[in-house]
């Protein structure tokens, strides 16, 4: 099958015939669909990611749409030809996080980096074992997947902008309904409106959420943002966010603050921007290292800052229910997906992403 290997970060993806083994006990052999361009793989490619835990050469791609080709034994939840969500989160579903309810902190299924869940490696070329990334590396034809990573939607649902969801929407939109828990009528602001970013303003809107204020560097990333529902923009490369947010809000600061990107300064910004009782969401995965300088004043606030990974998903429930979101027309996906493309126009889809040119764009591998 063919697949885009990365050899080395800041070198452009090779696209290669590779061999991929089938599915084992508890496996799913998938054909991909359609794949979201993410900034998580582009911090690999841009080497930010780099070390022991993003060993290359990988094939990276996370955020998919796929239909079930094959099973191997003892799966039950998924069969051929089911339409599917990939999950890059493999869930073990009996451990102490599973059980609980938080299968995205799930640590029964950790294995080494650039391996599947059972530790093994199924891509090679020729003799050489290639890299999986995020257990889903979705830059190819096929993927094999743990059965928990394989979540059934509705086959009406049109698979281009499934794939959205296994990512940026559950990311953005999980933030809101799942970590933070937006009561209507909140408000909100939301720093950096890429793909993430511009899914916590929808997660707003289906929150009823009364001030949604979208704050980036970028203006026509402002104007994706008030086609998804923002009711005020602000470009910080022009005025002081923090101080634009309290005007906007009489002075008191808004409800809850979302850091889309995780910069340091950022969900600094964002904290100093939520009123005295506010949250902060830290949902950006920072540096590795950086730390949050926040004020030893915390008690006399009240503030809460929260981190939030994978919109706190259980992929089983809240895929599908995003799934029906859209197809009632509540979620926008056909907005955010600016441009499609094909696989072998991978490095053009990544160039466009470190531009910021696009709201999201997505690889399509059959029509
Ligand atoms: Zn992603
Ligand atoms: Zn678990």
């Amino acid at each position: 099958m063919r697949a885009a290997v990365l050899y080395e970060a800041n070198q452009p993806m090779v696209i290669e015939d590779l061999t991929l083994e089938g599915p084992r006990a508890g496996e799913v052999l998938v054909r991909i669909a359609a794949t979201g361009v993410c900034h998580s793989d582009y911090h690999v490619i841009d080497g930010s990611w780099h070390g022991p835990r993003y060993p290359k050469p990988v094939v990276l791609g996370h955020e998919a749409s796929a239909v079930v080709e094959a099973i191997g034994p003892n799966v039950s939840l998924v069969k051929p030809g089911d339409h599917v969500i990939l999950s890059f989160a493999s869930t073990c579903g009996r451990c102490q996080a599973c059980v609980r309810g938080e299968p995205y902190l799930c640590n029964g299924m950790r294995s080494p980096a650039g391996t599947m869940p059972d530790g093994t490696r199924r891509l090679r070329k020729g003799d050489q074992e290639i890299n999986h990334f995020g257990q889903t590396s979705s830059f190819a034809e096929m993927a094999v997947v743990h059965e928990s990573q394989a979540i059934p939607i509705r086959p009406d649902m049109p698979l281009d902008r499934a794939a959205l969801i296994g990512c940026a929407v559950m990311t953005g939109v999980g933030a809101v309904l799942n970590t933070a828990r937006v009561e209507p009528g909140s408000t909100m602001a939301v720093f950096a409106t890429g793909g993430v970013g511009l899914n916590i303003i929808q997660g707003g809107m289906l929150a009823n959420a009364s001030q949604i204020i979208a704050i980036d560097l970028l203006d026509n990333k402002l104007e994706y943002a008030k086609q998804v529902g923002a009711t005020h923009v602000i470009n910080a490369s022009r005025v002081d966010p923090v101080g634009a947010i309290r005007e906007l809000t009489a002075g008191q600061g808004v409800d809850y603050a979302f850091d889309a990107i995780g910069l340091p300064q950022v969900s600094r910004q964002a904290y100093d921007s939520t009123r005295a009782g506010g949250t902060t969401v830290v949902v950006g995965i920072a540096p590795t290292g950086a730390e949050i300088p926040i004020p030893a004043s915390i008690a006399a606030s009240s503030k809460t800052v929260k981190g939030c990974f994978y919109g706190s998903t259980r992929p089983s429930v809240d895929f599908p229910r995003l799934v029906n979101f859209y197809l009632q027309g509540r979620l926008k996906l056909d907005e955010i997906i600016s441009r499609r493309y094909r696989l072998d126009e991978i490095n053009e889809a990544f160039a466009a992403l470190a531009r910021g040119d696009n709201a999201r764009g997505v690889i399509v591998m059959r029509d």
